[in-house]
């Protein structure tokens, strides 16, 4: 499984679009990955997880090519996540496709309201679908299998993180989600997933938490050791911090890697790829 962050960004992109703080203005200097665009991220060229404003420019980057991509993940409706207006692009007029290309968009019921909009646009020459993807209920997506986990987020955006596995290796993809759930952990120790890369939400990077939603290196520290202590990751398993923010303390990539290191994690950047 090849798995590649295509943007690594909380809402407001890293540097952020107006800001003048330190960490911005250090990152506009720098530039390289410590620009940081919105959050994507992409299994084997082909199942896609988020739809932002930036995904133009993710596949311009990376040479993705948008017609080998049927499946999508949502994993909730922030703009930093998911932006309707470009999936009508695939209307006729604006996207020529063949006329069998059909993808499919999953989340929970709020994404599919988000987006009801735009697939019921009848000018379309391929199709687009949606799937309501309900928390612990796993589904078989060609060769994935991908479970969905409610996140500890906005209610108000139906957020959901996932597991995703093609049967040999599996990703968990928790953005935007606070520490997990018990429920999470419970369904855990029936299930018994294992997991050989774990991306974590560190939107806060090294500033102490203020408030429920996301997390910040201390709490994926925390979620790493429970993982690794039930066994649901070992010592192969590969941590990634990833969702920054510039409120982050010490966030701007070359300042945050050999912090995360200590914790035991990498630190993701954009086009980032990690091979399974
Ligand atoms: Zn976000
Ligand atoms: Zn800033
Ligand atoms: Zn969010």
């Amino acid at each position: 499984m090849l798995f590649q962050y295509l943007g690594t960004a909380a809402a407001e992109g890293f540097p952020a679009l107006w800001c003048s703080c330190e960490r911005c203005t250090h990152a506009r200097q720098i530039g390289g990955r410590a620009l940081r665009t919105r959050s994507q991220a992409i299994v084997d060229g082909a199942l896609l997880i988020d739809f932002p404003a930036d995904t133009l420019d993710h596949i311009y980057k990376n040479g993705i090519d948008l017609l080998n991509v049927r499946e999508c993940l949502i994993t909730h409706t922030h703009g930093d996540h998911l932006y309707p207006a470009d999936v009508s692009m695939l209307r006729a007029g604006f996207s020529h496709v063949p006329p069998d290309y059909r993808i499919t968009f999953r989340g929970s019921e709020t994404v599919r309201d988000a987006l009801a909009g735009v697939l019921a646009q009848p000018e379309r020459e391929g199709s687009a679908a949606f799937e309501v993807m309900k928390p612990f209920e796993t589904v078989s997506l060609g060769r994935y299998t991908v479970t969905p986990y409610p996140a500890i987020h906005d209610p108000g955006a139906g957020p959901l993180f996932y597991g995703i596995s093609d049967g040999e290796r599996a990703v968990l993809y928790a953005h935007d989600t606070h520490y997990f759930r018990e429920d999470v952990w419970e369904n855990w120790k029936e299930t018994r997933p294992h997991f050989d890369l774990v991306s974590l939400d560190c939107t806060n990077a090294c500033l102490p938490l203020t408030y429920v939603g996301h997390m910040g290196l201390k709490e994926n520290a925390e979620v790493r050791r429970r993982m690794l202590d039930e066994g649901y990751a070992d010592e192969r398993t590969v941590f990634v911090c990833n969702h920054f923010s510039h409120n982050g303390t010490n966030a701007v990539y070359d300042d945050f890697v050999p912090i995360a290191a200590r914790e035991g994690f990498r630190v993701s950047y954009d086009g980032m790829k990690i091979q399974l």
